[in-house]
């Protein structure tokens, strides 16, 4: 680590935004915006590496930093124009932590670093304006007193709040000087209290005492636990920025806001912002006073004026400041600046957080616009954002109890119990029950009760306010400074008039409205979905011209072919208007269980000859010809993999227990004796079947094997099915699936069955079925004996369910509630695999099945029919091993098609 410090501020800048990872994400951006010759107050950033060094020596700095400090914080002084700590003309900072990514668990800035009883008279004296010396003063002592020396920051508030109330004043911008002075003694007080320490009035303790506490924020609860659950490496570090500051609270002509460059909401290509005059940091995001808009366009309060008409000019510079960076970012950016006295600071730059509808249109309009091509349009979308443009949305024909507007934070629709802490909601989350978060305003520490809430409500705050930020980061429903609402933490309940909600009720909240409503509200499908369900027409739906925009150049990009795992053709054909390519995986049994079926399957399972049991399956052919004929209907023209019967007989016999404690009852109520006899018949044959282990049973090709009538019979139907349809005029493919085969020969026979059905058929019909025989690949044997099984198959599809609880030896329904999450808590596992591919493991499996497989026949279609098959990173790892193909249920269709496309585009990269 040869350098441990970066200076910013004109031409003396020496990071850029190539250097995120050093720098953190904030202090890149600042360099990146001085480079770019934009006004932004001189600085420093301390790097990550810094960081990373200090926790591995246990919190020692490296021997140079002192000394790089100083000679930056000098550096600093020069360009200012001003010296820390002088009494006369002094220089005042912040302190800013900054990660790579943007992280809500980090240290909160502070402000105004360099005060004490001495520097506030030079700053006074310097700005020549009292209160706005006093207001900082106290900011500061506030803000370092809670941050650096954890004090509880109520006991701030509640100074504050009676302070207002002793001069019948309703905004902090009403206090006086003097008012304000009496703060600053009363806050030093509540630190020597609360501490048992003096505040320090050294401006250089101040400094090192705002740096350490960044590093250490670094390993807060907080900060693990949001790393945790957005998979941020520790390793990573944090940096500091140390800034020279700027003062938006020096009266009339000053303020501070916050702006994104389009709107986050909507996507909306309109500059959004707001902002507050005499004000400073956090003020806007925290809700304090109203904001007001930036401009008249997206004016809400005609009683507001927008600082387009209260500052013009300014608002001029921040246009062209916006206009600046879109060109240069080619992203939507979200920024934060300061007025102090008419002049317009930079104080931050990155990219914008938005919901899934922005996120699309965004992407479309700058590859209409010329600012980014089509593949960066499709690297930019987020997997799961694509499930978000699928949630549902309330019934508009319910007539909604709307108790109280708010902001439209993040849109989407959700119900649920009211609670009143992130703790509690968490809680209750855990355990599955849908919650709403309530809040008066949510901060860092609230994220863990966000992250488990449906949606959440909060009194106060604007489009910008932490809980708007964060909850369209998550993908979540938000109302944002609803302040109609009465939160009333004490007796945990909101009032609006005289309706009263309790901790427990029911709300719902319409995100895309704003709107706060009693009870459960029903939702209906999304706009995107009702098209897909011909409830709505694509032309009337802008969303879906975006979507399907987007998409076709997915199309264009990915080599992996995208298939549906689907056992109706109603299934199949959303599957197919969702992109499908083909149907990858049919479980034929599910058609075993319908209501007048399972009397015959039983029938089937029960026969005691070989002759009844014929006569059984005889009667299911029809129905299973009529099932397939529906499935290769709506996939016209496209391959359908049909999984011949897998699961072990026992499943669709009735319970055990249940069968003995009716028997027990006839036998006491003494009822009909051939009634109970052969009520005990079933049983023995239910007791004969039970397994102690039904997955390494009795099942899949194993049954073929021993009941040969079973997969001749569904064969049968198959091509019955598909020679029907061509003399109608359609065009079928069916490939035959084999399940569960661990050994060749298994294969064998089975498949010359197969075969053998498909001949005659074929023969009686007097037609050419084009179709293939294949197996799952889903036990290690199968994948370590590919080669062999290849000869016997046409194709093969790995089921990575099975194959997962095989080579862990799991049972997946013994484990997934059980021990996994320990696992998982304890890091013994990352991730649980049955949700994302274990990619060294069962993955290193698949890798060698495919590379046998193909030695052993030149050609053989490969690919996925498990779950992880619509996960992005299993996708991704699917394309890069080769396969053809991946199948996931219908929904996750757009998923799986755009994550294939993200991974050819990773490997140009
Ligand atoms: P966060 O990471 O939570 O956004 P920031 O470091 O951006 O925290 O700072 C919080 C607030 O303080 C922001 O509104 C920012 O613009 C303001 N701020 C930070 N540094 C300065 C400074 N040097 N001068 C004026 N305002 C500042
Ligand atoms: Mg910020
Ligand atoms: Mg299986």
């Amino acid at each position: 680590m040869e350098k441990m410090v970066y200076f910013f501020g004109g031409r003396s800048t020496e990071g850029d935004a190539g250097m995120r990872d050093l720098l953190g994400g904030k202090g890149a951006n600042l360099a990146e915006m001085a480079n770019l010759g934009i006004d932004v107050p001189a600085g420093f950033t301390i790097s990550t590496e810094v960081c990373t060094s200090y926790y591995e020596s246990k919190g020692k700095y490296p021997e140079k930093l002192r000394q790089d400090v100083a000679g930056n914080m000098k550096k600093m002084e020069d360009v200012m124009g001003a010296r820390f700590g002088d009494p006369e003309n002094p220089l005042l900072v912040s302190v800013r932590s900054g990660a790579r990514v943007s992280m809500p668990g980090m240290m909160d800035t502070v402000l105004n670093i360099g005060l004490n009883d001495t520097t506030l008279k030079g700053f006074i004296a310097k700005i020549g304006n009292e209160r706005t010396g006093f207001d900082s003063y106290r900011r500061f002592v506030q803000m370092y007193g809670n941050v650096v020396m954890g004090v509880r920051g109520e006991a701030f508030e509640s100074l504050l709040e009676k302070k207002k109330k002793e001069r019948g004043v309703k905004n902090d911008t009403e206090l006086s000087a003097s008012d304000l002075k009496e703060l600053v003694k009363e806050f030093k007080a509540v630190v020597k209290r609360e501490t048992g320490k003096p505040f320090p009035e050294k401006p250089e303790d101040q400094l090192w005492g705002a740096i350490g506490a960044v590093f250490s924020s670094w390993d807060t609860p907080r900060a693990v636990s949001y790393r945790k659950l957005n998979n941020i490496p520790g390793g990573w570090g944090t940096a500091v920025n140390v800034q020279a500051m700027v003062f938006g609270n020096m009266g009339e002509n000053s303020g501070t806001g916050v702006a994104f460059t389009r709107d986050p909401a909507t996507g909306e290509n309109i500059f959004y912002g707001e902002y507050l005059m005499n004000a400073q940091g956090e003020d806007v995001v925290a809700g304090i006073r109203t904001p007001q808009q930036i401009n008249i366009r997206t004016k809400k309060d005609p009683s507001l004026p927008s600082l387009e008409e209260e500052m013009p000019e300014v608002y001029k510079s921040l246009e062209d400041i916006r206009e600046k960076l879109e060109k240069h970012y080619r992203d939507m950016q979200d920024i934060e600046f300061t007025i102090q006295q008419g002049k317009l600071w930079m104080l931050q730059t990155r990219t914008g957080k938005r919901t899934a509808v922005a996120s699309i249109r965004t992407a479309v309009e700058m590859v209409e616009e010329g600012l980014i091509t089509e593949e960066e349009a499709i690297r930019r979308m987020e997997p799961s954002q694509m499930d978000q443009l699928l949630h549902p949305m309330f019934d508009p024909k319910f007539e909604k109890k709307v108790i109280a507007k708010g902001l439209n934070a993040s849109p989407g629709a959700a119900s649920g119990k009211v609670v009143f802490s992130a703790d509690e909601a968490d809680k209750l989350g855990r355990k599955g029950e849908k919650i709403i978060l309530v809040r008066l305003e949510t901060s860092p520490e609230d994220i863990h009760g966000m992250a488990v809430a449906q949606g959440i409500l909060t009194a106060r705050g604007g489009m910008t306010s932490h809980a708007a930020v964060v909850a369209r980061g998550m993908g979540k429903c938000c109302v944002a400074g609803c302040s109609a609402i009465n939160v009333d933490y004490g007796r945990e309940r909101i009032t609006v008039g005289d309706i009263e909600v309790k901790k427990g009720d029911y709300i719902s909240l319409d995100g895309t409205e704003g709107e706060v409503m009693l009870g459960e509200v029903p939702t209906i499908d999304s706009e995107i979905l009702r098209i897909i369900r011909d409830k709505m027409k694509p032309e009337e739906s802008p969303i879906y011209g975006y979507y399907s925009k987007l998409m076709s150049w997915v199309d264009k990009v990915k080599r992996l072919g995208v298939r549906t795992n689907a056992d109706t053709p109603e299934d199949a054909v959303i599957a197919r208007r969702f992109g499908a390519e083909g149907i990858g995986l049919t479980r034929t049994e599910h058609m075993f269980f319908g209501e007048e079926r399972l009397p015959v399957v039983r029938k089937m399972i029960l026969a005691p000859t070989d002759e009844e049991r014929k006569k059984a399956v005889d009667e299911l052919l029809p129905m299973q010809r009529g099932d397939f004929k529906g499935l290769f209907k709506a996939m016209d023209g496209l391959p359908v993999i049909i999984r011949l019967l897998d699961p072990p007989l026992h499943e669709f016999l009735p319970n055990h227990e249940e069968l003995l404690v009716e028997i027990t009852k006839l036998k006491l109520e003494g009822g009909d004796k051939k009634k109970i006899e052969g009520k005990e018949e079933l049983l023995r044959t239910i007791e004969k079947l039970k397994e102690m282990n039904p997955m390494l049973g009795h099942r899949g090709c194993r049954l073929g094997v021993t009941f040969p009538e079973v997969y001749r019979m569904q064969a049968r139907a198959i091509f019955e099915a598909a020679s029907e349809l061509i003399a109608e005029g359609y065009n079928p493919v069916p490939e035959v699936m084999i399940p569960l085969v661990s050994h060749v020969n298994e294969l064998r026979l089975t498949r010359k069955d197969t075969v053998e059905v498909a001949e005659e058929v074929m023969k009686e019909k007097g037609v050419r079925i084009k179709y293939m025989v294949g197996t799952m690949i889903e036990l290690p044997r199968a994948a370590l004996t590919a080669g062999e099984i290849a000869k016997e198959a046409e194709f093969f599809s790995y089921g990575t369910n099975d194959l997962t609880q095989t080579t862990f030896g799991f049972s997946r329904d013994d484990v997934e509630g059980k021990f996994l999450p320990v696992y998982i808590d304890k890091k013994v596992l990352p991730e649980n695999p049955f949700a994302v591919l274990d990619q060294e493991g069962v993955g290193e499996l698949v890798r060698i099945g495919i590379e046998r497989g193909r030695k052993g026949r030149k050609g053989i279609e490969i690919g996925i029919c498990g779950e992880h098959g619509g996960e992005p990173s299993s996708v991704e790892f699917c394309h890069r091993v080769g396969m053809d193909y991946v199948s996931c249920s219908p929904f996750r269709v757009p998923i799986a098609r755009l994550s294939a496309a993200q991974a050819v585009l990773k490997e140009r990269k």
